[in-house]
């Protein structure tokens, strides 16, 4: 009944930010110290019945029941933050519903350009016809001007925008698409013509269509010798993707990437289908979006390309991910020029973040850069593992902070110079896990070591590795108040080495056993008030007062257990050797025989390493 409930669980258990739970606690008389801090379960029950009773019964009632009906009263018993900045967002694979079509009750709702991800095969032509698009559909003077780390630009056709994202690296793209592929109104399918569906068109589907998005497919290489384009509708068609003319609506382009031939029907299909979404976004909107790409640049800092979704996004925005927060100081369009805002549908780079953000992630822009700071803690403590031991972990110290019977369990937060590294490092940290001693990481991300990471560590438990990355000021101070291990390295197999060494203090020592000698039982003794007594032989060894015997009648082990005492003549023993007789009584067993065998052997604990 003792049972300890921690303020962070009980707080996602009643959708209340930890900050409510603790002032409502207060107001109840119950003080606790942080959000880490536990409670007893009686309390939290106590609290659970009456914030659910606010919410189904009126508040009058609740005052009259109860003298802590004010807590149940106040208004502010706050849900889950919204859809945008929820750590689980990539549950949420249905991307219409961050499109806010449905709730045009004032009109305010505009058309807005469609985004692209060009998806397929390796080889079968992505490359080739992004760049076909961008060359012939930008003018020659927005050409120039691309920057190499923008991952997403927009081109005319029919004088009406389409963006398209780019796919900068595969380690980005899986992030995105791991994320639901969730800045992508309409996916291009390419499959080439000359070989069909291949594994990764497989792939490509799959994504497709858990993230609920339509797709148009490019039957590319139709030049090509051997193109059979009804073989790929029949292929398709067999994994359940039916083209137009072969009973479904799924548009299918023949084109050729290479030379240009049937381009413009795919970006004229692809906005019919966008005009059959019926994209929308209402650009006064409180602006938000998608992140694209992000790296750590060193004059610049963090610098994000984003995808505004809704509203429009202007310098000076507080924007809020995730996992960070800035102020935008400056906003540069996918050509590299300096812009002021961005409308829907829009991809911009933008500087003045404090850590670079995920791929896939998304974001809001908040009021005032508290609101931010104080989101990004609560949501950097909904995202760690729960049931972890209360005190900070050290690379030296994890196995004593175990309880019983406990799996060792290595947390981690990982910042990296660029993601990259980052992805690398962790995937590598990841497979250190073996079944005895398992290795989590509870955040991983590109940029300086920052307070948040510090106090996420703290309440996960966690090791905070640093790599080619520094800790800021603020985040050295609540390391060390709150001891929170930080670790420096500038060489991945430093961090691997390291983190697997204190695995190896996580591993339990194995016992290893030697066997000593042998000790032929040949009288039995009675002694009063102490009992049987074995009188026996020393036949091979040695025996020892602290070793373990096992008694062997036939060849058959009979028991096992500890010496109690050891005789020789009248004499306590620490040792006798081989030819010696003596006197053995054993811990718990009297039963020996003359004839039966003691098997003397020692256990001695050796340390592991990985
Ligand atoms: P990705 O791996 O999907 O990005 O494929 P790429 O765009 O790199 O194309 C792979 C190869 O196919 C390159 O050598 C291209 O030149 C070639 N290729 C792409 N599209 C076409 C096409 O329409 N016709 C022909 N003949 N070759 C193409
Ligand atoms: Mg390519």
């Amino acid at each position: 009944m003792n049972n300890k409930v921690r303020i962070y669980d009980l707080a996602r258990k009643l959708k209340l930010s930890n900050k409510d739970l603790i002032s409502k606690l207060q107001d109840l008389g119950v003080t606790v110290k942080s959000h880490s801090s536990s409670i007893d379960s009686e309390t939290a029950e106590l609290v659970e019945s009456l914030i659910n009773e606010s919410k189904g019964t009126k508040s009058a009632d609740v005052k009259k029941s109860t003298p802590a009906g004010e807590i149940i009263t106040e208004p502010e018993i706050k849900n889950e933050p919204e859809n945008n900045n929820k750590p689980a967002e990539k549950i949420e694979t249905k991307q219409n519903k961050s499109q806010p079509e449905n709730n045009d009750k004032s009109g305010k709702l505009k058309s807005r350009p469609p985004i692209i991800t060009v998806m397929g095969h390796v080889d079968h032509g992505k490359t080739t016809l992004l760049d076909h698009i961008r060359h012939s559909n930008v003018t020659a003077h927005e050409a120039g001007g691309i920057t190499q780390h923008i991952g997403a630009y927009v081109v005319m056709h029919d004088g009406k925008p389409i963006v398209f994202l780019d796919t900068p690296g595969h380690e980005a793209f899986t992030a995105m698409r791991a994320r639901g592929a969730d800045a992508t109104d309409i996916a291009i399918l390419v499959v080439a013509a000359d070989d069909g569906v291949m594994p990764q068109t497989r792939e490509a589907i799959d994504h497709i269509k858990a993230a609920g998005v339509p797709m148009v497919v490019a039957i590319n290489k139709i030049d090509k010798q051997g193109a059979n384009p009804q073989k790929i509708r029949q292929q398709l068609s067999e994994l359940g993707i039916y083209t137009e003319g072969w009973g479904g609506d799924v548009g299918a382009v023949e084109i050729s990437a290479k030379s240009g031939l049937g381009v413009p029907d795919l970006l004229e299909r692809v906005l019919l289908e966008a005009e059959m979404q019926e994209l929308k976004a209402d650009p006064k909107a409180n602006p938000e979006g998608v992140v694209i790409e992000a790296r750590l640049d060193k004059g610049k800092g963090a610098v994000a390309t984003v995808i505004v979704k809704n509203g429009t996004l202007r310098n000076g925005d507080i924007v809020l991910f995730s996992s960070t927060y800035g102020r935008i100081r400056a906003l540069f369009d996918w050509s590299g020029k300096q812009v002021k805002e961005a409308a829907p549908s829009t991809p911009v780079e933008i500087l003045g973040l404090d850590e670079v953000p995920n791929p896939g992630e998304k974001f809001r822009v908040v009021k005032t850069e508290r609101e931010a700071r104080n989101e990004i803690l609560e949501i950097k403590t909904l995202e760690r593992d729960s049931s972890n031991t209360a005190k900070k972990a050290t690379f030296e110290d994890l196995y004593s902070n175990l309880a019983e019977g406990e799996l060792p369990h290595l947390n981690l937060v990982v910042k990296c110079d660029v993601q990259g590294s980052l992805e690398a490092l962790c995937a590598s940290l990841e497979k250190l896990a073996t079944n005895e001693v398992g290795v989590s990481i509870v955040h991983k991300g590109v940029g300086r070591i920052a307070e948040s990471d510090v106090m996420l560590a703290s309440t996960s438990n966690a090791v905070i590795i640093g790599f080619n990355v520094r800790p800021d000021g603020n985040a050295k101070r609540t390391a060390e108040l709150d001891g929170v291990q930080i670790r420096l390295y500038n060489v991945i197999y430093d961090v691997i080495d390291e983190v697997k060494s204190a695995m190896s203090g996580l591993l339990k020592p194995v016992l290893r056993e030697e066997t000593l000698g042998e000790v032929e039982v040949r009288q039995i003794f009675k002694i009063p008030k102490i009992g049987r007594i074995a009188g026996s032989h020393v036949t091979r060894g040695l025996v020892k007062r602290t070793a373990k015997v096992r008694v062997i009648r036939d060849g058959i082990v009979i028991w096992d257990g500890h010496i109690a005492s050891l005789r020789h003549e009248k004499d306590e023993a620490r040792e006798l050797k081989a030819g010696m007789d003596c006197g053995i009584s054993l811990e718990g067993y009297q039963d020996f025989e003359p004839g039966d065998i003691l098997e003397v052997y020692e256990v001695t604990e050796e340390k592991r390493t990985l």
